[in-house]
């Protein structure tokens, strides 16, 4: 038996099968059971809502051997041969195939002559706007002056390349695309009938992608039930459809409402294990933020979108409208850090960190304090303390149930076992314990501990108003990469450290060995630069010297390093090389390992 594409098999048969469209079906049921016919329907919308479809069920309602009427028997030979796309007296023509003159002519030269069998002669002519003027002006001829037994359905997706002349005869209905809800729930009753099982959440990034098109979603949902061989998962789907699913936007937040920083960078494996992209990723994260902000203020301004409108709500309640709008802020600016990263997934890793780090909660901060005083007071400058640390380690001891409490990974933390952990490892400085914590899961991803020391380091020193600022160092990496500046200039500020700043001044030292590029017109760049990036007149003394701390450049190349030889581990650890290896006694180049996204200048 042949098989048949779903969106054929499920074409409607009649009006009460259609999905949606519910303010036009009611018009034409009304004008047929009412016998008040027009001799030319106009049918707009977007591609796959039920344009023809109408259109074909209407010449059913027409021509149907029962009568006219909204609700065509089905079974006359004049249904049957319709639904078949056999009957003589429904002309069928694609527009956009017959666009010239003599095509319209050659069209119309029969209207004048009566039906052959059926009661109307009926004209469909699809993508109506792709004829030529003088067809246009061969069909108005006709419009002005029909014969009785002729109906003409015009379909369009561009009513506005139609004549006003041509407009003006027609009964115009505009098809509205159709709600994700619409879409899930009819590709629910075609899986229920095709017996086929399926995940509530692959229908709805089905209905996503299909972007209101029905025909779309159908095809949609053809591929992907070969590709699921049978049982349509939202995983699958979302794999084959190449968008991350809903279920993995919501465990982010999950996790970072959790403050459960492994779940967190769990997510992140899962995802790079399905190779998605990471801008779309996280335009979801965004797009999912702000339904979860509106749901905050204006309950009822929730979307069912995805599916989700209650899972949403319920997240909204457990988050402050300060995180909300915390984690939003963090994945926009992001976005453009996640176009300079040469790693877009380390990018996406850094982002959700710096989420959970600055999050008003945030666990990794109140681990740290902890971890570094009996006494945790609100001093934010991690610096100064952790020599208190060293010196002091049984506070660690003593105040270890908090920190497992905070550690929300541990439903019910005991205290017996967990300080026993740490009483061995030695005393920690904070960066080394959050990364300690985070070694927990069975395989440390190597880059994400070093991101997170990083993160952790500079997370104390929070400023309120400004979601980026960390200490000094990684203030001013952030800033270099704000500017965004190239060339000598660029070149220059990457190469400085920032010593100081304040409302009217800023001091930066110039790594000496890479100043033989510069001469006081790159200072009063720099100045400039500055003090329009701070919107404030900035005065710059910039000192030569040798630097202490890791300049934008220095950063940039041990990053850089650092992904490179992660990329060689992965490589020389990697099954399949290893088999050619073993099999070939081959053996790996040195130095031929190299990272294809290179960082962009
Ligand atoms: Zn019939």
């Amino acid at each position: 038996m042949t098989y048949q594409v779903l969106a054929r098999k499920w074409r409607p048969k009649s009006f009460s099968d259609m999905a949606g469209q519910e303010h036009v079906l009611q018009t034409l049921v009304h004008a047929l059971d009412n016998q008040r016919l027009h001799h030319a329907y106009l049918f707009t919308g977007t591609r796959g809502v039920g344009k023809t479809t109408i259109a074909r069920i209407f010449a059913k309602c027409l021509n149907c051997e029962e009568g006219i009427s909204s609700t065509p028997c089905g079974k006359c030979s004049a249904c049957l041969e319709i639904g078949e796309g056999r009957f003589i007296d429904l002309i069928e023509v694609d527009a956009a195939s017959k666009t010239k003159v003599e095509d319209t002519r050659e069209l119309l030269e029969n209207v004048q002559y009566a039906p052959s069998v059926g009661r109307y002669k009926v004209y469909l002519i699809d993508e109506v706007h792709m004829l030529s003027n003088h067809s246009f002006n061969a069909l108005l001829k006709t419009l002005e002056e029909p014969p009785p037994h002729v109906v003409f359905l015009l379909a369009t997706t561009d009513p506005h390349k139609l004549p006003i002349t041509i407009l003006s005869r027609c009964l115009q209905f505009s098809l509205k695309n159709l709600s994700p809800q619409k879409i899930v729930e009819y590709l629910s009753s075609v899986l229920i009938a095709e017996q086929v099982p399926c995940e509530e959440g692959a229908l709805w990034s089905i209905a996503k992608s299909a972007q209101g098109s029905m025909r779309d979603a159908l095809t949609l949902l053809d591929q992907s039930i070969s590709f699921c061989a049978g049982n349509v998962t939202e995983a699958e789907v979302s794999t084959l459809l190449g968008t991350p699913d809903q279920a993995l936007i919501l465990r982010i937040v999950a996790a970072l409402n959790a403050e459960d920083a492994n779940d967190l960078l769990e997510t992140v494996s899962v995802i790079a294990s399905r190779s998605f992209d990471y801008f779309l990723l996280l335009d979801n994260l965004l797009s999912l933020l702000h339904r979860i902000a509106i749901a905050q203020l204006v309950p009822g301004g929730v979307d069912n979108s995805q599916g989700d409108r209650e899972q949403i709500l319920g997240i909204a309640k457990q988050l402050t409208a300060e995180q909300v709008q915390l984690y939003y802020q963090i994945a926009l600016n992001g976005r453009a850090d996640m176009n300079v990263a040469f790693d877009a997934r380390m990018a996406f890793e850094m982002l959700l960190l710096r989420m959970l780090v600055f999050s008003p909660q945030a666990p990794a901060s109140s681990a740290i304090e902890t971890a570094e005083s009996a006494t945790p007071d609100d001093s934010t400058d991690t610096q100064k303390k952790k020599p208190e640390l060293i010196s002091e380690p049984e506070p660690e001891i003593r105040l270890e149930p908090d920190n497992a409490n905070t550690q929300t990974q541990a439903p019910s933390p005991e205290p017996l076992v967990e300080p026993q952990r740490q009483t061995d490892a030695p005393a920690l400085s904070a960066a080394q314990d959050a990364s300690a914590t985070l070694e927990q899961p069975p395989e440390p991803d190597p880059i994400a501990v070093a991101e997170v020391a990083v993160a952790s380091d500079a997370a104390p020193a929070v400023a309120e108003a400004d979601p980026a600022p960390r200490n000094q160092t990684e203030r001013w990496i952030q800033i270099v990469r704000d500017l965004g500046v190239t060339g000598i200039t660029g070149n220059l500020l990457a190469n400085c450290v920032l010593v100081d700043m304040s409302d009217n001044s800023v001091t930066l030292t110039l790594d000496e060995t890479q100043s033989a590029l510069y001469n006081e017109e790159h200072g009063r760049r720099i100045e400039q630069l500055l003090s329009e990036h701070f919107k404030k007149a900035l005065k710059l003394t910039l000192l030569i010297s040798a630097i202490d701390a890791e300049s934008p450049a220095q950063f940039r190349q041990r990053m850089r390093e650092e992904a490179l030889q992660q990329a060689r581990t992965e490589f020389e650890e990697d099954e399949h090389i290893q088999a050619i290896i073993n099999t070939f006694s081959a053996y790996i180049v040195p130095d031929s390992v190299s990272i294809l996204s290179e960082e962009k200048p």
